[in-house]
């Protein structure tokens, strides 16, 4: 239970990060979708049509890889 709870944290904290990308979420192909190399990532084409730059996108999935490691780490992996 206290490893979903710090999931749902991340999640939360990434959209409280990037409010430009919350109209997307939810909207890609897959429910699972990384944002990264999937196909019809809604995130993705928003970023490629100038919804919002590029570079936030990086910024996204650099900050979800970080989450993921100290997660990692805490749980002693
Ligand atoms: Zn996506």
């Amino acid at each position: 239970m206290q490893t979903f709870g710090l999931v749902h944290l991340d999640s939360e904290a990434l959209e409280a990060s990037f409010p430009e990308f919350r109209p997307y979420i939810g909207k890609c192909r897959f429910r699972d979708c990384r944002h990264d190399s999937e196909p019809d990532c809604a995130l993705r084409e928003a970023a490629e049509s100038g919804k919002f730059e590029v570079k936030r996108l990086r910024q996204f999935l650099d900050f979800r890889t970080e989450c993921e490691l100290g997660r990692r780490q805490a749980q002693g992996w």
